[in-house]
């Protein structure tokens, strides 16, 4: 059988108590506690539950637990997420008035640029057609052949066509 843990706690009302729990029932504790949402556990055939918010302190008695365990309590292995880490600068698409069409490469959050063509006109980043993708991989769209909403936010830099 198991061996089971012992999970102190005392409620914000002073009262003390405890439950005896399994390393898997004190890591959805622990989860709990940090999420502040409410434990339910079964054991045998008492079902318990505490609200996190109710408990002023506890307590695990980790006679039974090795050190790579109770740190493994406190720090769960969490499912990997996929972290989108964007570049500092990313190729913008451009067309300007004058007649150019044709790409650079900035810092991302660049919202504006001088035409490097006609050196006259400013062409503005386009944050309503999305990220773009063109022969220089993803990208912004940068233009003044239309009026462009500076008060969007710049969508992050993801492949669109990404499944
Ligand atoms: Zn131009």
């Amino acid at each position: 059988m198991e061996s089971k843990i012992c999970l102190e706690y005392r409620l914000n009302s002073g009262i003390k108590k405890d439950v005896y729990l399994t390393k898997e029932q004190l890591v959805e504790w622990m989860q709990c506690y940090k999420t502040n949402t409410r434990f339910v556990v079964q054991i045998d055939k008492d079902v318990h539950g505490i609200s996190p918010h109710l408990v002023a302190t506890f307590e695990i008695k980790s006679t039974y637990l090795e050190k790579s365990e109770l740190d493994l309590l406190l720090n769960p292995a969490s499912e990997e997420i996929e972290e989108i880490i964007e570049p500092e600068k990313c190729t913008f698409y451009i067309t300007c008035s004058c007649g150019a069409k044709y790409y650079r490469y900035h810092e991302i959050d660049r919202r504006h640029l001088m035409c490097l063509f006609c050196k006259q006109k400013q062409v503005f980043a386009d944050y309503s057609v999305g990220v773009v993708e063109g022969e220089q991989g993803i990208g912004y769209s940068m233009t003044n052949l239309k009026f462009v909403d500076r008060n969007l936010t710049r969508p992050p830099l993801i492949d669109p066509n990404r499944t």
